[in-house]
């Protein structure tokens, strides 16, 4: 007799090729995804374990080249691997599914995406991502107390016309030296990847094959206590997953076990990664550590862990293709000066994207009865309190936004706002080693994080993680042993990290931007002067005021933080040639650079622009 059941479609699952997967990726985000789809092109059976159903990540990536090759070698060694007839195909055209195209191709434009509708072949005239055009830096530091302004504008890198694997670099820090070609939406390409698998996976169920080559399970988790994780006599671990609930109580997601659902057993895969981004509880399960980094910055205080505080705010406001970064001088209740950076990501042909970020100085707490805006002893729970915190940490982003912007604090109080003004503490850690079973490894996030102004952390899992899986793969295929592939693959992934963290370090205290690629700043240097030996000055993190802020919640980009307002569609002004603290009248209180005591505004003050470099950097 068979029962009635609340979830019967939920618990009658498929469990066709779930069990002993050749790959089992446990966290479908950046670096899984490619990952699972390299593993998938070198003819291996891959298993996905998601706990949050589809793609959700809201930032917006600056993309490498690399991503991009990568997707036509994947596409290619489909054809390679299972033949026309084993490749996707667009349910709305029947055209074959090729992961390179959807991405960028010189056939369609970029515009607003809706990634379904390009993804199914819908949308036939649009791509993933936009390109970027315009690369600016604005060093606003002060001078020998003076405000003092240079604009760099370097030239965007040609773009590829068409995917070529043997531009595909495998060493990270040369990906990561390289600058930013494309602008998307994380979960855009999140998605293309899983869409990917989703094909193939519904292919093969519907054309009965006993063990299809992708089983992926998105409302589920390793089961909890001794059940998910099974460590066998010889070091491997086999894997048990349990189905999800997944409800909101009381403003946050929790996720238990669907009631009735049996646990599922994935048996023993050959390699499992667990990339479950930034501090992975399952990775703490199997013993795995991270510790703070630290960074000698070359300053004599030896070596302070590596850690700033950011507001990040989606607005809907037309930035174009452009990545600007602005660095600029503020001066603490101590009278020393602080750098502070922002930066401000767009979408080519998308009026409405605007993901800008700005850095908190580590002295400045968002405390209103501090800023004497309300009494003593106000309940910091209390409605009042929220909201007077919540007031000051917006006005502190839209003057710090206006710096970078060039936009007037008023008009940018008017656009619409879809998520933050958030407040997050970026704070580095590493593991030692990612090796943890005699069939797995930790990886992405998980492994290590750097610093996000590099836009290095999905390239370091995408580029540099998923390309030692498959070289893990071909490692087997050539004969050499599961242990020796496996230590390999560990050494790869954290070569990749220590590489991101490398990159990262000059983030906390120089002045040049990172993520326009090595080339590019030395150019920054060359022209604005920058000594690339002056630093910034950084408080220990333990000194810091600021400390129980924690790095973003994942599940807050589920949620949209509105702010209902314009959508502001003409294009950002000209970078002004003067600093915004020679603006305005040294009485009027206004101050763009958000500095915190009165700034001296006479003198000499030097000005220089560049000249937009036409020349495309080789
Ligand atoms: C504001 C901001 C801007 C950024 N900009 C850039 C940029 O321009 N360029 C760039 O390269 N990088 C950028 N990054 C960094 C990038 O987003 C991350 O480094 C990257 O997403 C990490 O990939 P991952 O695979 O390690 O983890 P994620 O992409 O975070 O994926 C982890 C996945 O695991 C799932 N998961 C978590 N726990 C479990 C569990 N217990 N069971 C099952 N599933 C689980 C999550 O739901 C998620 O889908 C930025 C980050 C931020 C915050």
């Amino acid at each position: 007799m068979v029962l009635a059941h609340p979830h019967m479609d939920e618990l009658n699952v498929d469990l066709r090729g779930a069990r002993d997967a050749d790959f089992l990726a446990i966290g479908l985000g950046a670096t899984n995804l490619m990952s699972a789809l390299f593993a998938l092109a070198s003819g291996r059976r891959v298993v996905g374990v998601e706990m949050r159903g589809d793609p959700f990540l809201g930032v917006h990536w600056n993309i490498r080249e690399n991503v991009y090759h990568q997707f036509g070698l994947i596409d290619e060694m489909m054809l390679w691997t299972y033949g026309e007839a084993g490749v996707p195909r667009s349910p709305v055209n029947n055209k074959p599914f090729r992961l390179a195209d959807k991405f960028f191709s010189t056939h369609t434009v970029s515009g607003e995406v809706t990634a379904d509708e390009i993804i199914d072949g819908y949308d036939n005239a649009l791509h993933l991502v936009g390109t970027i055009q315009h690369i600016e830096f604005i060093d606003d530091r002060y001078r020998n107390g003076i405000p003092n302004r240079v604009v760099t504008n370097v030239a965007p890198p040609p773009l590829p016309t068409h995917p070529d694997w043997r531009k595909i670099r495998t060493n990270t820090k040369a990906v990561l030296d390289g600058p930013s070609t494309y602008q998307a939406e994380a979960r855009s390409i999140l998605l293309l990847m899983q869409r990917y698998l989703e094909a193939i996976e519904q292919m093969d169920l519907e054309a009965g094959r006993e063990t299809p080559r992708v089983r992926l399970f998105t409302h589920h988790r390793v089961a909890p206590g001794d059940q998910g994780f099974i460590r066998l006599p010889d070091g491997r671990i086999r894997i048990q997953i349990e189905t999800l609930q997944e409800f909101d109580y009381q403003g946050r997601f929790l996720r238990v076990r669907l009631p009735g659902s049996p646990i599922i057993d994935l048996g023993v895969p050959k390699l499992f990664v667990i990339a479950e981004g930034y501090h992975s509880t399952d990775a703490e399960r199997l013993g795995f550590q991270q510790h703070d980094v630290a960074v000698d910055h070359g300053d004599g205080r030896g070596s302070v862990v590596a850690q700033a505080d950011f507001v990040a705010v989606d607005m809907m406001l037309r930035i174009d293709g452009r990545l600007r970064r602005r660095i600029s001088s503020t001066f603490g209740p101590d009278g020393c000066e602080y750098w502070l950076r922002q930066i401000a990501v767009g979408h080519e042909n998308a009026p409405e994207i605007a993901w800008v970020l700005v850095q908190v100085p580590d002295y400045k707490v968002f405390d209103p009865v501090a800023e004497g805006m309300l009494p003593e002893g106000t309940e910091s729970n209390s409605p009042e309190f929220v909201a007077a915190y919540r007031h000051i940490l917006y006005d502190f982003f839209l003057e710090q936004a206006a710096g970078i912007l060039e936009l007037s604090v008023h008009e940018l109080r008017h656009v619409t706002v879809l998520y933050g003004p958030k407040l997050f503490s970026l704070v580095e850690r590493v593991g030692d080693d990612p090796r943890i079973a005699v069939n797995g490894v930790i990886a992405g996030d998980s492994f290590g994080n750097g610093h996000f102004l590099t836009s290095g952390g999905a390239m370091t899992g995408m580029c540099g993680h998923a390309t030692r899986v498959l070289e893990y793969w071909q490692t087997l295929s050539r004969g050499v042993q599961p242990e020796e592939a496996i230590v390999r693959l560990a050494a790869g992934i954290k070569a990749d990290t220590d590489a991101w963290l490398a990159v990262s370090a000059p983030e906390f205290s120089e002045a040049v931007p990172s993520n326009f690629g090595a080339e590019r700043g030395e150019k920054v240097i060359a022209a604005s002067g920058i000594d690339p030996a002056v630093r910034a000055k950084l408080l220990e993190a333990n000194r810091r005021e600021r400390h129980s802020l924690i790095p973003l919640d994942p599940s807050d980009w589920r949620r949209l933080v509105f702010r209902n307002g314009r959508i502001r569609t003409m294009p950002l002004p000209e970078i002004s040639p003067l600093h915004p603290d020679l603006r305005v009248p040294p009485d009027s209180g206004a101050d763009l650079g958000g500095n915190a005591i009165p700034l001296q505004r006479t003198g000499e003050v030097a000005v220089r622009v560049t000249e937009q470099d036409g020349a495309p950097l080789a």
